[in-house]
């Protein structure tokens, strides 16, 4: 794999589902979908498309929802996330529908949802934030632009991420979770406060399943919508064993928690070698790429590379990587 590859090299290998038949939604809200078992249970959430271009979440989804799955306890809301954005979607420009006007998953501070500003995501955002709010469990999934080993993001260090990360862990899927100290550009759904607040027991977990539009990206979508679900209590386990994949489970887990982004201060940013991610550089100090003149090195012993981006579709400023250290 060369390095500065571009994102739309990456082959389309999957298709988008046809989600018109999900429009109408039952809650009175478009491609948002509840259901109660009229039992006591937690309110869980799973939320697809929140990124228009990634859309393992929205083929798992739609199965789940055509194969007519209920809760058996507790309530279930299914949404569909930023579909102005997906309505873009182009296999043949597959980058190209991200978001609409500005990052879906940028826009949930209470200050930003209740400002003057409007923006097709904000309206989106505005209309799914009372699901949201009432969950007490989400899961949001993702996928990543550059091939990498899927990822847990639990949310930012000391706000919530402990109980995120207890959560992922049941879940037995990824091996990899990861908390961090967010972005600087706005909040994520899984940062709204009762998530981020480690006293309140409401949790979310975003899901990066593998690179947007490999096949196995639907694979680890399907069986973390399955276990989450199943370890929530909603459905069980027999309902949708035939639809689990056993060789999925990691047989354990690395903590990750990124300490630093390191943002590209010149065009001419480029990698020592071609990083995937989750690569650990063994010593600090350790060069990792260069930054203009600068040299960026390790910062400490096992430097794990979180999300390198070997694309060319940067601008200085943009995230090249983050650090991270084994917890
Ligand atoms: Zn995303």
């Amino acid at each position: 794999m060369s390095q500065n590859k571009p994102i739309n090299d990456n082959p389309v290998q999957i298709e988008a589902p046809d989600i018109t038949r999900w429009q109408s939604g039952n809650t009175g809200v478009d491609f948002v979908w509840q259901f109660d078992s009229g039992k006591p249970g937690p309110h869980v959430m799973v939320q697809s498309l929140t990124h228009g271009n990634e859309i393992c979440g929205a083929i798992v989804m739609d199965w789940f929802l055509s194969e007519g799955f209920r809760p058996q306890k507790g309530v279930l809301t299914m949404a569909f996330g930023n579909l102005a954005a997906f309505a873009r979607w182009d296999p043949a420009n597959p980058g190209a529908s991200r978001y609409t006007d500005e990052d879906f998953n940028r826009v949930w501070s209470d200050d930003y949802l209740n400002s003057e500003k409007n923006s097709a995501e904000l309206q989106r955002a505005r209309v799914l934030l009372p699901f949201v709010d009432a969950a007490d469990f989400v899961l949001d999934i993702h996928s990543m632009h550059e091939p990498c080993a899927p990822l847990m993001v639990c949310g930012t260090t000391g706000q919530g991420a402990d109980k995120a990360v207890a959560l992922s862990k049941r879940l037995g899927i990824p091996e990899h979770l990861i908390h961090d100290t967010g972005h600087p550009s706005g909040k994520r759904m899984i940062e709204r406060p009762q998530f981020a607040d480690p006293e309140n027991p409401k949790a979310a977990i975003l899901i990066e399943c593998g690179q947007h539009w490999e096949k196995s990206s639907v694979d680890v979508a399907r069986q973390t919508m399955l276990r989450f679900l199943i370890d929530r209590g909603v459905i069980s386990e027999q309902t949708v064993a035939a639809h689990l994949n056993p060789s999925l489970q990691a047989k354990s887990h690395k903590v990750i928690k990124v300490t630093e982004a390191v943002v590209a201060k010149s065009s001419e940013f480029r990698f020592v070698q071609p990083f995937k991610g989750l690569e650990v550089i063994a010593k600090k100090g350790d060069p990792i790429a260069h930054n203009g003149d600068e040299v960026v090195v390790a910062p400490y012993d096992h430097t794990v590379l979180v999300m390198p981006s070997v694309s060319k579709q940067w601008k200085i400023g943009t995230t090249m990587v983050r650090f991270g250290q084994l917890v």
